[in-house]
């Protein structure tokens, strides 16, 4: 029997603080979090439910005074634990990145508030107030999926691994939605042509380029963010927006914050 003190777990919200550089893939951690769940008691499903813990979650993010206001109220609404193994579940409504099997993560809270925030203050969305018909190229849990169909008209969600589209699949139905978003199996680098033209175009996972498949896709007015590859600066998170001037399309890319993402692959398995 091991006589070691047991880590203190759920982890303190100072040490959940956001490092200076995002870091999306925290496995030590987590692991070490997975060990420590699993001598505890089963959080209680009950306190976990009753949203008071995520409305939390939200008035944490919505002090630094940098997110828009409809993101945190369809992160409100969304139940984060629902979309991550229930060993996990106390950690649901920290802000941190999350394991979601097949080597993948769950981004962190305050990443999908800021990049739907970025989505959220496009041009063609603050003139609609909603994100219109949104593609999203890496579904994971389906967690950043349920978000966006609070905030879209229509969500088309594409995942390359099979076991996590069927996961998202359950978890979506589990959690009901008013709007729920189509999910496909296949190489999100392609886009999905049949659900297009969208007004949003957003990755989940990073890549070395902008595959010309999205830019295509994009409609006149949309705007995309993807985690991208910039030279000298590792990857950003990279903003096009689709501008239509005298009837000719231009694309205006602009840089944000260094950030690291999983890496975005091709084919399907
Ligand atoms: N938004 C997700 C986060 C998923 S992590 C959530 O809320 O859970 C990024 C996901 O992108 C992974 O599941 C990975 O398998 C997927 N991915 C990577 N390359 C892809 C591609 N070419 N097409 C579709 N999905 C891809």
């Amino acid at each position: 029997m091991s006589t070691s003190t047991p880590k203190r777990f759920p982890a303190s919200l100072k040490s959940a603080a956001a490092p200076q550089r995002e870091l999306l893939m925290p496995q030590r951690h987590l692991h070490q979090a997975t060990r420590d769940a699993a001598r505890l008691a089963r959080p209680s499903g009950a306190g976990l439910d009753s949203g008071a813990v995520r409305q939390r979650m939200v008035d944490r993010l919505r002090a630094e005074g940098k997110f828009d206001e409809h993101v945190l109220a369809a992160m409100a609404s969304v139940p984060r634990h629902e979309f991550v193994d229930s060993a996990l579940a106390a950690q649901a409504y920290e802000d941190t990145a999350l394991p979601i099997g097949h080597g993948q993560t769950i981004s962190k809270p305050s990443v999908v508030a800021h990049m739907l925030g970025l989505l959220m203050s496009g041009a063609g969305a603050r003139q609609r107030g909603s994100l219109g018909r949104v593609l999203e190229i890496g579904t994971g849990c389906g967690y950043q999926a349920a978000v966006i169909a609070l905030l879209a008209r229509h969500v088309t969600s594409i995942e390359r691994l099979q076991g996590l589209h069927d996961k998202a699949k359950l978890n979506l139905q589990r959690v009901g939605l008013p709007r729920v978003p189509r999910l496909i199996w296949g190489d999100g680098r392609l886009g999905h042509a049949a659900s297009g033209p969208f007004d949003c175009i957003i990755a989940a996972a990073g890549g070395e380029d902008i595959p010309a498949a999205w830019t295509e896709q994009l409609a006149p007015g949309g705007r995309l963010i993807a985690p991208t590859a910039a030279s000298g600066r590792g990857q950003v998170l990279v903003v096009l927006d689709h501008v239509v001037e005298a009837g000719v399309s231009r694309w205006a890319r602009s840089e944000h914050e260094a950030v690291l993402f999983v890496p975005l692959k091709s084919g399907v398995l």
